[in-house]
């Protein structure tokens, strides 16, 4: 009690003396939190030395990037935010959502709470996204000062060059907090697995990028000025033929309404279809947990969002849940790596580096929930945060 009493007197103090500096965070979607140690990586250790970094970025379940990309920027776990999954369907809207689907993805009914960008804007500061899940929709009939719809041709370092770009405007125009975003490395995971040499190229090519930026910001006198984080949506767990669940072997597979996919399937059951579903998932549960969404466990922070599906079945790791159909329409299906598993499995854990004028120097702290983030952006960016599911109590030992 004595103890958050003082937090709470020290925060209260850190405030008043806080100085605006400029925010940027990135992600690179698909970066476990073990995968520094794979390659040569003297941009990303140059920070850590300068800054902090944690022993893992714990996401929300399910573990995939449209959900924790959203908490990210919300603080909000996804039965309080409205991004269940990649893909839901929502019985109120009778709709769909894919992220594939422009119209879905930038339709604001999808996304509930407050992302971190109109937390900014609200309080006369200015928001530029360079990618971020949520910022192609006018949530709360606003939109960041700059954002583009999300474009996975556009080079690397333009995207870079973007921020930087607004960073630098006159101050009238320039943003306060910009984000960046990168989806190579998670392709590379999907395609070649987490322990490919795919990957170490990869992890190398999101070093040079940070080179790049690191570089790019000392050039413009913005090095010193600005704090950085990098985080990332989820780790990546390898597959294999020989970790295959077909589900034309447990039930009918017309009987159900597949709407989310391995390895967190969301099932939608046909009228009268329930029970027998149910049951036989159950009595074979080998290598999966099967819930119905009232028994989904507490923890998953889940259950309590109408877009949930009436079944969930959650793959374990490394296994692979699909139809005798998908599974004979591919040739070498699964291989290479996925997530979505169980958020408590450290392959699922991501990256979280903070460097800049606020954070304290060359401490490593213990894993902490991303939705904390939020309060730590607010914080950072001197703004008073909006209602959140996260602690800044939890990530305050890394700010000076
Ligand atoms: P996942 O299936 O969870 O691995 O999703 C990763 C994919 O999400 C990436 O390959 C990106 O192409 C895609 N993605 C990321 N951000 C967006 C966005 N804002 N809009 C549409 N797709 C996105
Ligand atoms: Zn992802
Ligand atoms: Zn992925």
């Amino acid at each position: 009690m004595i103890r958050a009493k003082l937090i709470a007197f020290l925060i209260l103090l850190c405030s008043c003396i806080q100085k605006d500096h400029q925010l940027i965070l990135i992600s690179f979607d698909g970066f476990r939190a073990d995968y520094l140690s794979k390659a040569e990586t003297p941009n990303f250790d140059m920070l850590v030395s300068e800054g902090v970094i944690s022993e893992g970025l714990i996401p929300v379940f399910p573990t995939k990037t449209f959900p924790n990309h959203y908490a990210i920027a919300t603080g909000l776990y996804p039965e309080n935010n409205g991004v269940i999954a990649n893909n839901m369907y929502d019985p109120v809207m009778d709709a769909r959502y894919r992220i594939s689907d422009r119209a879905a993805v930038e339709n604001p009914e999808w996304y509930e709470g407050e992302p971190i960008w109109n937390t900014v804007e609200k309080q006369g500061k200015k928001a530029g996204t360079m990618f971020w899940v949520g910022s192609e929709a006018p949530i709360q009939d606003m939109r960041p000062s700059y954002w583009k719809p999300y474009d996975g041709d556009v080079p690397d370092s333009a995207r870079i060059d973007s921020v930087l770009k607004w960073m630098t405007y006159p101050e009238e125009k320039r943003i306060d907090f910009g984000t960046l975003y990168f989806s190579f490395l998670d392709d590379a995971g999907h395609w070649y697995g987490p322990d490919s040499e795919e990957v170490i190229e990869a992890i190398q090519r999101a070093d040079s990028l940070i080179g790049y930026l690191v570089n790019e910001l000392k050039v413009k006198g913005l090095w010193g000025n600005t704090n950085i984080m990098i985080v990332s949506d989820h780790g990546m767990s390898s597959l294999s033929k020989d970790r295959l669940i077909i589900l034309d072997d447990l039930i009918k597979v017309e009987d159900v309404d597949i709407i989310s996919y391995s390895p967190a399937v969301q099932m939608n059951v046909k009228e009268g279809k329930f029970d027998e579903v149910y049951s036989s998932l159950k009595a074979n549960e080998s290598h999966y947990n099967v819930y119905k969404r009232e028994d989904i466990p507490d923890r998953y922070r889940l259950k309590n969002h109408r877009r949930v599906s009436q079944i969930l079945m959650v793959a374990d790791r490394g296994y692979t849940i699909n139809t005798r159909a998908y599974v004979n329409s591919r040739s070498n299906y699964p291989s290479g790596g996925t997530h979505g598993f169980d958020n408590n499995d450290p392959e699922m854990h991501a990256i979280f580096i903070g460097a800049g004028p606020d954070f304290r120097k060359g401490l490593k702290v213990e894993a902490f929930e991303n939705i904390h983030l939020y309060e730590l952006m607010a914080w950072l960016l001197n703004v008073e945060p909006s209602h959140n599911d996260g602690d800044l109590e939890k990530v305050f030992g890394m700010l000076k």
